[in-house]
């Protein structure tokens, strides 16, 4: 039998790829429109995965398309030792959405937490010459440079890479006694870094006391509180990012994958009273900010703001989840299911690979995180009959898997 086109493509991977990432998903993305992918053969997908929340706006979105072709034909670079207008547009319209403060690029969400934790220990340094340790929690993830890879409480992230940085503490997610217990004999601590929803974790939900006493505790003793919204951030749960619905504003907030709706951005907006702890020549990057991005940016968040766009979040969350509780009652194989708009997880009682293969056999992407958390994030302006019928195709599948079991 010749080769299939994506024969080729395998072949070619394990030629000049590192494999770092495994064995791929037997599939090649060529194009994507709305909710919607084809691959290598031109076979249509509904897409409730957006490459691991990052094309919010779905596929070929016109705002964000007409921003990136009449940049491309401006400029695409001139780096940080100009003015940059698309830095500046993209700058107001984060603090309009999150809170009044100071915006600084990167390239990534690992970038944007390494801004934080440098930005922490500088801070913690003015106050104290020992005080440089940052606190996160168990299960987290917030990226892979060495900081931020440090501060992912996880072993397997660590694994083979020490020495790892000094001054980093990890402490159980959602317990709040362990939390008041640490910081309150604990002098050396600059910054909590926290996601909200622990994604890559599978889809746990900060608890509201939790966040609360975290944030009443790190008042009191001077803690910088830093939200690593990297996964939740850009309207992925309802609000423009997660910490609005627990009425709490952070000193630091951290952004990437939907923020450029698929161009490679990251971002740590703070509070102003931080600016003078990265003053000049402290940090940068080459590319951060670079017009192209800074463009893209602008127009997803000019997108987001528009009340559609999460009122569309609210609906459709709403169908997947009282979906979900229906076929819940209607098979042993769903243990739970968490998240807040459309950052949606639901533990399997069994390993989740076999599902996701079988749902993308049958033209759904979807995703399994920590081995038994279905993650659904679709685009957050789905249209409704796109919501619909990916939820018709999982329900069927999740009924074969569990009659199966
Ligand atoms: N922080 C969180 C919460 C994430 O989910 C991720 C990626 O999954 C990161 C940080 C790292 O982002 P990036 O892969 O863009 O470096």
């Amino acid at each position: 039998m010749p080769a299939s086109k994506l024969d080729k493509i395998i072949q070619n991977d394990r030629e000049y790829l590192y494999q770092n990432y495994g064995e791929r998903q037997q599939v090649c993305f060529t194009r994507g429109s709305g909710a919607y992918l084809y691959d290598q053969d031109g076979k249509e997908y509904i897409d409730f995965f957006t490459g691991i929340a990052v094309s919010n706006l779905g596929y070929g979105n016109p705002a964000l398309q007409k921003a990136l072709h009449g940049q491309v034909d401006a400029i695409l670079h001139s780096s940080n030792h100009y003015y940059n207008l698309q830095q500046i547009n993209a700058a107001r319209l984060i603090s309009e959405l999150s809170f009044p403060g100071k915006t600084l690029f990167a390239n990534s969400g690992t970038e944007a937490n390494e801004a934080a934790i440098k930005l922490a220990r500088r801070y913690g340094m003015s106050l104290d010459a020992d005080r440089y340790e940052i606190l996160s929690f168990t299960n987290s993830f917030h990226g892979r440079t060495m900081g931020a890879m440090t501060a992912t409480a996880q072993k397997k992230i660590h694994e083979g890479f020490g020495p790892l940085p000094r001054g980093f503490k990890y402490l159980p997610y959602n317990d709040t006694e362990a939390f008041a217990r640490e910081v309150k004999k604990n002098r050396n601590i600059a910054a909590v870094i926290l996601e909200l929803i622990q994604g890559e974790g599978g889809i746990i939900t900060a608890e509201k006391s939790f966040v609360k006493q975290i944030f009443s505790l790190c008042k009191k003793y001077g803690i910088l509180t830093m939200i690593d919204e990297v996964q939740t951030g850009i309207g992925r749960t309802g609000t423009a990012f997660a910490f609005q619905q627990y009425d709490v504003v952070p000193d630091v907030v951290t952004m990437a994958k939907g923020l450029g709706g698929g161009i490679p951005i990251g971002a740590m907006h703070t509070k102003n009273f931080l600016v003078e702890h990265l003053g000049k020549g402290v940090h940068g990057s080459t590319f951060g900010g670079n017009h192209l991005a800074c463009a893209a940016a602008e127009a997803v968040l000019g997108e987001i703001k528009k009340p559609k766009v999460l009122n569309n979040v609210k609906k459709a969350s709403q169908y997947i989840v009282t979906r979900l509780a229906d076929i819940q009652k209607k098979t042993d194989i769903i243990k739970d299911i968490r998240g807040m708009g459309l950052h949606i997880g639901f533990e399997l009682t069994i390993p989740g690979a076999g599902l996701v293969k079988t749902a993308l056999g049958r033209g759904l992407v979807i995703n399994c995180t920590s081995e038994k958390v279905i993650r659904i994030m679709p685009a957050l302006t789905i249209p409704m009959p796109a919501v619909k019928a990916g939820m018709n195709i999982l329900e069927k599948i999740i009924m074969e898997e569990g009659k199966a079991q």
